[in-house]
């Protein structure tokens, strides 16, 4: 499997820094047909569920898209339930939470976000941008087979039936297998599907299997680029961790949070 390294590649998608004056606060993917960012640990936490004073995560999460000259008053904020349901959004869903797998849209300005706790945030667009679809790669979603299901019923959903050769995909960023130690390993690496993601020191590789279940689906493997940073261990020059994790809170007993991946057409 070749991934292209979003930091090294010279021809594909890289990643702009974003700050407002202070230092790095978040990554902007260029060159994608789709707009795409997603914050740093430096801005702070994204979910209510984790804030210390009421408000917080809204503000830092209007930071974010104010950074990116977005409205966070016109987001589509994606709640997982680890299965595969694929909502198609308008403006008219503009401002509200969605409990589903992945959205999926062809309004041009509409921001569709997501707080992935270590799963892996999968976005696929085409290269003229004629739909964006944002879905949830987890363990329990990636084993239910969303890739499959959600890439089917994009091909049926969009007016000029986008085949999956065309598809253009970012994956990430999520955790990497030498961070991925988790309660539920044992069930999954027993399966048959999962053998070929699973390491050689019995971790699970859940970015790999989604790559290849999108290979799998026919988007050819140089139209999938992945962000090459861990949400577990990946640090900034000053040494701070780039990403709040809810493994690495779990087996360090640091503060839990979200970071925020926003994308839109
Ligand atoms: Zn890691």
């Amino acid at each position: 499997m070749q991934l292209v390294n979003l930091e090294k590649n010279g021809s594909g998608p890289f990643l702009k820094p974003l700050g407002n004056g202070t230092g790095n606060q978040a990554f902007q993917v260029v060159g994608f047909p789709a707009q795409v960012a997603f914050s740093l640990m430096s801005m702070g936490n994204m979910s209510p569920k984790f804030e210390e004073n009421e408000g917080e995560a809204k503000r830092n999460r209007q930071s974010l898209f104010g950074l990116i000259g977005l409205n966070s008053q016109q987001q589509i904020w994606l709640l997982p339930e680890h299965k595969t349901k694929l909502l198609g959004v308008s403006q008219e869903q503009s401002g509200t939470t969605q409990r589903c797998e992945g959205v999926l849209t062809q309004s041009p300005s509409l921001p569709l976000t997501i707080l992935p706790a270590d799963a892996f945030p999968v976005i696929v667009t085409d290269s003229g941008g004629s739909f964006l679809l944002l879905f949830n790669g987890s363990i329990w979603s990636a084993d239910c087979g969303v890739v499959r299901s959600v890439i089917e019923q994009t091909q049926f959903a969009v007016v000029h039936s986008i085949e999956p050769k065309m598809m253009k995909v970012l994956v990430g960023p999520g955790i990497c297998p030498y961070c991925y130690v988790s309660k539920v390993h044992g069930q999954f690496r027993r399966k048959g599907s999962w053998k070929p993601c699973v390491t050689k020191d019995d971790h699970i590789d859940l970015g790999r299997f989604l790559v290849n279940d999108l290979i799998q689906e026919g988007i050819p493997e140089e139209q999938i680029y992945s962000v090459d940073f861990c949400t577990g261990h990946s640090r900034s020059e000053a040494g701070e961790s780039l990403f709040p994790s809810d493994l690495r809170s779990r087996r360090t007993g640091e503060k839990d949070g979200r970071f925020a991946i926003i994308a839109s057409l």
